[in-house]
């Protein structure tokens, strides 16, 4: 089997460099792209702070120092030739994700694999623009991904056993646990289960049958959750799981998914969670929730 050595992560937003930094903490060398100087700059800031918190916490025992220069910031793809494994994490844009597919599989070598950090979009898809649909696959990570110990490793139609084991394979060494997805349905597994919750928890608000706090506390306590469903959906973003919902709807037509008319309305106003300052809860630009 491949040995991955090289990994080069597409898109240096939330999510690519999350999993740039967990590459870079397990010994892979890592190509971070996207689009100006100014945004990798930015997302290598964010990471350099983010390693320093583990390693102040005792979680890391390597110089920072020897982890960041595992990490070359690139705002063009001619050094993807080197790579074994690319993995687009871009806007959840179907047109884009295309395009990029397309670029990846002209230049990264024969064997490498192509993967998607897609929550909603089938990987199926986004194989169908390359020509080597065996070897492209999803893995889905999880926010924050430093923090969050698993990834969904998930097949397309096309994706090669072969392809399916190596990407089970890296999730190990980056020190995950791995969730086998055996199709790519929209919103794959936990998401799926997740919305749903999240979905309901929307609706026992609408109908005024709890709130939002009380509903995050008894989540949390009664069911060990380390976050509620609002608290959640804080952090993933109101607009994120919208689209999500959404996406899972419109190739379902499940109504259990169609979002919820406030969640729809709190999008509309602009409250889209902790990147805004506003969602369920307000925060202080210091990140912290700011007290009713
Ligand atoms: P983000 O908006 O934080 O980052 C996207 C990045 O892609 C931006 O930095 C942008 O400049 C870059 N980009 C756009 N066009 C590009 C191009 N042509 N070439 C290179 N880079 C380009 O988004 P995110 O939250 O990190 O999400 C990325 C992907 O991960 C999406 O597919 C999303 O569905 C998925 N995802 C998100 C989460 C989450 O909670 N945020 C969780 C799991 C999966």
């Amino acid at each position: 089997m491949m040995s991955i050595k090289k990994v080069l992560i597409v898109g240096a937003g939330t999510m690519g460099s999350g999993i740039a930094q967990v590459c870079a903490q397990s010994g892979f060398s890592v190509l971070l792209n996207d689009i100006s100087q100014e945004l990798i700059e930015k997302a290598i800031k964010n990471i350099s702070w983010s390693v320093g918190k583990f390693i102040e916490k005792g979680k890391l025992s390597e110089r920072k120092e020897a982890i960041l220069e595992r990490i070359e910031g690139i705002i063009d793809f001619s050094k993807a030739k080197e790579v074994d494994l690319a993995i687009e994490a871009v806007f959840e844009n179907l047109d884009l994700k295309k395009e990029i597919f397309r670029k990846l599989d002209e230049v990264c070598p024969p064997h490498a694999l192509i993967a998607s950090n897609t929550s909603t979009i089938p990987i199926t898809e986004l194989a169908s623009v390359t020509r080597r649909p065996e070897k492209v696959l999803g893995l889905h990570f999880f926010n924050p991904a430093p923090m969050m110990d698993v990834v969904e490793v998930i097949k397309g139609i096309n994706t090669s056993e072969e392809t399916f084991k190596q990407g089970l394979d890296f999730v190990k060494k980056i020190g995950k646990e791995a969730v086998r997805v055996e199709r790519d349905v929209p919103g794959f597994l936990l998401n799926r289960i997740n919305l749903i919750s999240y979905v309901e928890a929307i609706r026992l608000v609408e109908e005024g049958i709890g709130t939002i706090e009380e509903i995050d506390k008894g989540m949390r306590l009664g069911f060990g959750r380390r976050m509620g469903p609002f608290e959640t959906g804080d952090l993933v973003g109101l607009d994120v799981s919208l689209n999500g919902l959404m996406a899972i709807y419109e190739e379902s037509k499940d109504n259990r998914y169609y979002p919820p008319q406030l969640l729809r309305r709190k999008v509309r106003a602009g409250h889209l969670g902790r990147k805004v300052g506003k969602g369920w809860y307000e925060y202080n630009s210091d990140g912290s929730r700011r007290e009713k």
